[in-house]
């Protein structure tokens, strides 16, 4: 039997998806979704893999806050050393910044 608790309902919900490195709330812009795995936290490029997510910009900004701290919080685990190499090596590959639009929210929040 189940006991069904006074939700909101969910699903037919539009899936937003707050950047965990910006706090940006998009749907449209590129992401990154990171999951939490028995392995560690691995880069879902697929969208596909099971368990609990956090999305990251393309940028390397969003990844360098993100890994420092909000990315774990966001996925209720700690990075391993092993996560944070695997992470790291990604982040390489992204570009600073994007190139053509500026990100209002960005500039606001350099300002700390
Ligand atoms: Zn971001």
């Amino acid at each position: 039997m189940k006991t069904k608790k006074k939700q909101p309902r969910r699903g037919k919900h539009v899936p937003q998806r707050t950047c965990v490195g910006c706090r940006t709330v998009q749907a449209k812009r590129s992401l990154t979704r990171l999951v939490r795995t028995p392995e560690g936290v691995l880069i879902d490029t697929q969208g596909k893999l099971p368990g609990r997510g956090a999305y990251l910009h393309d940028l390397r900004t969003c990844w360098e806050k993100g890994l420092k701290g909000s990315l774990a919080r966001s996925l209720k685990t700690e990075l391993t050393d092993e996560d944070r190499q695997r992470l790291n090596e990604h982040m390489k590959t992204l570009p600073e910044q994007e190139p053509l639009e500026t990100l209002p929210q960005a500039a606001a929040l350099a300002d700390e």
